[in-house]
């Protein structure tokens, strides 16, 4: 298949562009490299790869008359929740706006199916010890309403034009590819197991824990870690079926094991062998204390089975990528 995968230099999408080159795919990647890292498709050897917005709209034109995509993946967005609060004009304008002209090439070009990076935080507070995809939507931040307003977008757009979607809702990406090659690099960087690798490799001083007062076994947030290899497989599975199918798919992504902030801690010092400062700080706003998704929904109708369950592997991943990288 040819995929054209937006924000494929990106941290989850460059992991796609790693699954579908393993599968004998052929991706072509758009990027405007705001946080994408050029030198990731370098070393995936990427050649059909495009620089620029997905606002350009003779760039995206140019794009679908050189190549025929048997489906796009659409992972370019902006995802910092707090900047989404305070500049929620940029979150509209590149989140929502933008994925409008990409589904009129879409449409134009006869893409059959269309693969969304959706994410729990369209989910708001959880209800339930487990998140299903029946879970009220009730997103609580403009990050969130970007990506449940693409969601509503799609399916009007699958009622209307019959463009078929796989909309994937991630739980936390985390972990690397174990051939060093690719991994989590944000600049800034606000994710628990990166922050608290660096203080351990003495990148940073110490790591704070947001809230230790919340209603949890030990007060800190709950959140289920996914290996982003075991994510990029979804989506491939996701848009194989879609078009095997012709149907569309709503999934959550996601392990169904909760891990504590101190629980994360800890493993990423029995993984390192290093201590690491953890100093209480006060809860960060907007983070709701416990999101566990149950994926059992990506397992029976995509055929999705993680290979990297078990935190222990994802954090060596992790660690292993970091060195590399900044070690
Ligand atoms: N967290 C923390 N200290 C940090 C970064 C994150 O205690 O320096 C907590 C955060 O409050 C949340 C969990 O770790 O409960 C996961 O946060 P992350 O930003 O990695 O992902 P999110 O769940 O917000 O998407």
């Amino acid at each position: 298949m040819k995929i054209l995968v937006t924000g494929g230099a990106g941290y989850i999408g460059s992991h796609t562009v790693q699954s579908l080159l393993e599968k004998g795919h052929t991706p072509v990647v758009l990027d405007n490299l705001v946080y994408g890292h050029r030198d990731f498709l370098r070393r995936l050897q990427i050649k059909d790869f495009y620089v620029g917005d997905m606002g350009d709209h003779a760039l995206l034109r140019r794009i679908f008359s050189e190549h025929k995509f048997d489906g796009v993946m659409h992972f370019s967005a902006f995802a910092y929740v707090g900047e989404s609060v305070t500049r929620p004009d940029l979150y509209y304008r590149n989140n929502v706006m933008a994925t409008l002209e990409l589904l009129d090439r879409c449409l134009e070009s006869g893409v059959r199916s269309f693969v969304f990076s959706s994410t729990c935080a369209t989910y708001g507070e959880a209800q339930s010890e487990r998140i299903d995809e029946q879970h009220p939507q009730n997103p609580v931040n403009p990050y969130g309403r970007s990506k449940w307003m693409v969601e509503q977008i799609l399916k009007d757009y699958e009622h209307a034009y019959g463009l078929n979607h796989v909309i994937l809702r991630y739980f936390n990406a985390s972990g690397a590819h174990p051939n060093g090659l690719i991994g989590e690099d944000h600049d800034p960087e606000t994710h628990l197991i990166p922050l608290v690798l660096y203080a351990a490799m003495g990148k940073r001083e110490r790591v704070q824990i947001f809230g230790t007062d919340y209603n949890t076994p030990d007060g800190t947030c709950i959140r289920d870690y996914i290996h982003v290899c075991d994510l990029a497989d979804a989506h491939i599975l996701g848009l194989e079926k879609s078009l095997e199918q012709n149907k569309s798919y709503i999934a959550n992504l996601g392990n169904g094991n909760g891990y504590s902030v101190k629980e994360v801690i800890e493993v990423c010092r029995q993984v390192t062998g290093l201590p690491i400062r953890a100093d209480e700080a006060k809860r960060r706003p907007g983070d709701p204390p416990r999101l566990v998704a149950s994926a059992e929904k990506a397992r029976t109708e995509l055929g999705w089975n993680p290979q990297y369950s078990d935190l222990k592997t994802i954090i060596e991943h992790a660690y292993g990528w970091h060195r590399n990288r900044h070690g």
